[in-house]
């Protein structure tokens, strides 16, 4: 059993989205939103008075869109956008002209098989083969030595997607940029997720002697774990039902 949040002014709450609120799906667009889940964000934001952020890869424009009529403070594309909980948006230098040579690479290789989707998302660019998983080390192999003449980039690899983006930021650099400011700082932090790209964010939020929930299988440095989005959602209600209560 999970703990729950002690007083609605004690946890900072950052959730990660594929795979820990979402199952992921084929392609980023094909992804099925639970219909209770725009809702449950908005009471968890309302009785933590604020202090729920979405940590994602992906742009903040989708996390909108997907999460609508939810609006919340978002980390998005691993940390490289960030609105405030303020409204204030906040980006982080984006390398393009090195992007978009490794760009050319990647574009070159989706285009010799109509499985793997190439996905821009402007600060970083992104190759999923999720339906090609025999392209893996080709994918891999690829990417890396485009990659590689570019010391400002890296390449991110997670579940069956491989991603070129700045080395200077992370989903650690994303939560603690969001600790720094109301009603975030002050408050023990609490992070979900379940790819590799989340370890940042659990080594951070261990370190600042906060909650990391890890969700499936896999090595991490979380101290807690989850085994699915089921279980999230069901964990995240009990959160909002004991705030609500008032009896936490
Ligand atoms: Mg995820």
């Amino acid at each position: 059993m999970l703990p729950l949040p002690p007083s609605p002014h004690a946890w900072a709450l950052f959730l990660d989205f594929d795979g820990t609120l979402t199952e992921i799906a084929a392609s980023p667009d094909a992804v099925r939103i639970d219909a209770d889940l725009p809702s449950l964000l908005g009471q968890l934001e309302t009785w933590l008075g604020g202090a729920v952020a979405i940590v994602s890869g992906r742009p903040i424009a989708q996390i909108d869109t997907l999460l609508a009529p939810a609006r919340l403070p978002v980390a998005g594309l691993h940390g490289l956008e960030r609105r405030l909980p303020d409204g204030r948006m906040e980006q982080t230098d984006t390398h393009r002209t090195d992007l978009d040579s490794v760009k050319k690479a990647m574009t070159q290789l989706a285009a010799t098989d109509n499985r793997l989707l190439l996905e821009d998302k402007q600060l970083t660019v992104a190759l999923h083969y999720r339906q090609a998983p025999d392209k893996a080390s080709l994918c891999r192999k690829t990417v890396q030595s485009a990659v590689l003449p570019f010391p400002a980039l890296e390449v991110l690899e997670g579940k069956m997607v491989l991603e070129a983006r700045p080395v200077d930021m992370n989903k650690g650099v994303a939560v603690q940029a969001l600790m720094a400011v109301p009603p975030f700082r002050g408050r023990v932090p609490v992070m979900v997720g379940d790819d590799v790209t989340d370890e940042d964010g659990f080594q951070l939020v261990n370190d600042l002697q906060g909650i990391t929930v890890k969700v499936g299988p896999g090595a991490t440095r979380a101290g807690h774990r989850l085994d699915g989005v089921g279980d999230v959602l069901i964990w995240l209600k009990q959160m909002r039902d004991s705030l609500a209560a008032g009896d936490s």
